[in-house]
């Protein structure tokens, strides 16, 4: 018997009669992160790190959940837990899994650099790793964050001094707050959607230090927005939400801002490659430092990904989940419980 089983409700340790981030509803689940692809409605019980309690909360509501912090260990019918840092958004965890001297990590959605608040990333020895490869081409690789945001405060002050209201677009988990905790808020105030402020306000509570935004409501005047920062979802720059401002410049953050075209297939006037899944140096440094001999790959360029690595001598498979990667995020803001009317 495996220590983890691929099943149709999703990653099973039977030892321990637990699920890690199912897609079917089941009795007991441990979840890596908030993103709606990982953490669903309707389970008996949730065990998450410590950190990202409050954000589940806020998503599911009135749910069994019990937060254990980084590096603690927990024993289920004699199988040992233990949640690491995985530094995709805050509160993510890549989650060990030990039993009998046989270790293995479910990566959920990982990235490798340090963006001040989602908690450093560390590699976990182990047996087998389930990795993510949502970005699993060499095509793809990441500037260091503090280039990206110069661009961005740059592009933001250039259109200030034009009169232009900046419109940046992010998910509502996550890359909102990543953005927020790069703006330089001496070109001047950061406005938020609806959905991005009660998150933001969320994660803030967590004691995580961001900037201090202010909530776009119907009552905002129109001409305070003249120059200022609106961080929103990608969903609202086509609804009727967008009335309220006069002339705007629209980008996107995104790894896939990273591919030819992608900015004009989003409709946007400037798309920063951001993105909080590792990129492929990212990816493969991960799995080296783990010295894992078994190698999953859950979603994302996964075939492609699962020929390189045993090209490289290592054993390697792909498990068919329910897990999309950023393509998830990018619809986390049309959730109807965060929709706020324009
Ligand atoms: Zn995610």
């Amino acid at each position: 018997m495996a220590l983890i089983e691929f099943q149709k409700g999703g990653l099973y340790v039977p030892e321990a009669d637990v699920y890690i981030d199912p897609w079917r509803r089941v009795k007991k689940a441990l979840i890596t992160h908030g993103h709606s692809d990982h953490a669903r409605w309707g389970h008996h019980r949730y065990v998450c790190a410590d950190s990202s309690k409050a954000i589940l909360q806020h998503r599911l509501g009135d749910i069994n959940i019990r937060g254990v912090p980084f590096g603690e260990s927990f024993l289920v019918n004699g199988v040992q837990f233990t949640f690491y840092p995985a530094g995709h958004i805050v509160g993510s965890a890549q989650i060990k899994v030990e039993y009998q001297d046989e270790i293995w990590v479910v990566s959920g959605d990982y990235k490798t650099e340090d963006d001040g608040i989602s908690g450093a990333f560390e590699p976990v020895p182990c047996d087998v790793f389930i990795t993510e490869s949502t970005f699993g081409l060499p095509i793809y690789t990441w500037l260091d964050q503090s280039i990206i945001f110069d661009e961005i405060n740059q592009w933001w002050a250039t259109n200030r001094d034009a009169g232009v209201t900046s419109i940046l677009t992010g998910y509502t988990l996550g890359k909102a707050q990543r953005l927020l905790s790069g703006l330089d808020t001496s070109i001047g105030p950061i406005y938020t959607h609806g959905a991005i402020e009660n998150m933001t306000k969320v994660i803030r509570s967590s004691g995580v230090p961001l900037p201090d935004t202010i909530r776009i409501t119907p009552e905002t005047p129109k001409k305070d927005l003249v120059g200022a920062m609106v961080v929103a979802p990608p969903s609202a720059t086509g609804s009727p939400w967008m009335k309220r401002f006069k002339t705007v410049s629209i980008a996107t953050a995104s790894g896939w801002m990273q591919l030819r075209g992608a900015r004009r297939r989003r409709s946007v006037d400037r798309g920063f490659v951001l993105s909080d899944h590792a990129d492929w140096h990212g990816l493969n440094q991960t799995i080296e430092a783990t010295g894992a001999s078994k190698i999953y790959a859950t979603h994302g360029y996964t075939d492609v990904f699962r020929r390189w690595l045993e090209s490289k001598g290592l054993e390697a498979g792909v498990v068919k989940t329910r897990f999309e990667g950023e393509l998830a995020e990018i619809n986390e803001g049309s959730e109807p419980e965060e929709e706020e009317q324009p």
